[in-house]
């Protein structure tokens, strides 16, 4: 009792937004990319505009120039026109169609004054073009607006894949990473363990106590995730009262002692707006799942039915799908 009255108390007292999970990837140092055939621009370059917090790196010709973007993914890339081998304006093609290299910002240095070299270079997808010799506080000024540019960029992508209510990721951070997380089993043989995670007989809170506390039970939830899950687990909002959560390099063995104290520590919240009303979670875990091991779809699936399974039980509890029949291999964790 005196520890859900505590709880209460910490839900009641923060008014603070949750920690955007998902945001604090943006970078506070960045790096630029010069691509130039001329060691006299990447020594003046690297002397006066490098800093601390902006790190150029240098390629001096096309080819090595797009191994190093995409090696780097640099949020900036200078670079030249004139260049033996591959010109700038079949690197900037190629840059301009890597996949890895969808935010990164291009400005062409170049000594060509010609309109139309600077109309293609544009056209190409370039966000700048600038003429040799160049004015280094003129470069430096049109070097942080495209920074600026790559960084809202950045922000943007980031904010579409966090859930508004939470600030978790949102299901679509959730279909991006279970397709790296699933690859990388995949590839390393390391162990992964999905859990589906949903809000028992959530309805009822809505009905009874209206959808504001509905909204604090789902964001109270998410705060219990982020208090009690691991560094390296990734929670999810999938949908309405409906969580996913990727517990890396865990077998279920482990992740149940993990997925047991959110479950314990939700038992005992007492709510704001409905002390005397508890709520408690379900969920459906799996480490195999009992499809294709390759296909995050059967690994979600095979959750959701363990999900399914402990609802019918009596909810409030954690079932394993272990991938060979739902019958034979569920199991009551707590
Ligand atoms: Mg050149």
């Amino acid at each position: 009792m005196e520890r859900g009255h505590r709880v209460s108390k910490e839900l009641s007292n923060n008014t603070k937004p949750l920690r955007p999970a998902v945001t604090d990837r943006i970078a506070d140092h960045q790096d630029v990319l010069l691509v130039d055939d001329s060691t006299f621009i990447h020594d003046l370059i690297k002397r006066r505009i490098g800093t601390e917090a902006l790190t150029i790196h240098s390629a001096m010709d096309g080819e090595r120039g797009i191994a190093m973007a995409e090696s780097i993914r640099p949020a900036l890339i200078l670079l030249d026109l004139n260049m033996p081998g591959m010109d700038g304006f079949q690197a900037l093609r190629r840059l301009m169609n890597s996949p890895k290299l969808s935010d990164t910002q291009v400005i062409v240095i170049s000594a060509s004054d010609d309109t139309e070299d600077k109309v293609a270079g544009l056209e190409l997808g370039a966000c700048d073009y600038v003429t040799k010799p160049f004015n280094l506080p003129e470069l430096r000024a049109r070097m942080r607006s495209a920074l600026r540019t790559h960084e809202l960029l950045t922000l943007l992508a980031e904010r579409a894949q966090v859930d508004g209510l939470t600030g978790i990721g949102n299901r679509s951070c959730f279909d991006e990473r279970i397709d790296e997380e699933v690859s990388h089993r995949i590839r390393t043989d390391a162990d992964l363990t999905i859990a589906m995670c949903d809000i028992d007989l959530f309805k009822q809170v809505n009905d009874t106590y209206g959808h504001a506390a509905g909204d604090e039970v789902i964001r109270g939830i998410a705060k219990i995730f982020n208090r009690l899950l691991r560094k390296s687990d990734i929670a999810c909002r999938y949908g309405g009262e409906e969580f996913a959560i990727m517990l890396r390099d865990t077998c279920v063995q482990r992740a149940i002692p993990v997925l047991d104290r959110i479950r314990k520590q939700l038992e005992q919240t007492r709510w704001p707006s409905h002390p005397e009303h508890t709520v408690t979670c379900s969920f459906g875990i799996c480490d195999h799942p009992s499809g294709d091991a390759k296909n995050p779809t059967d690994w979600i699936k095979t959750a959701d039915e363990a999900l399914y399974a402990a609802k019918h039980a009596g909810r409030n509890r954690i079932y394993v799908g272990n991938g060979s029949g739902m019958q034979s291999s569920l199991k009551i964790a707590s």
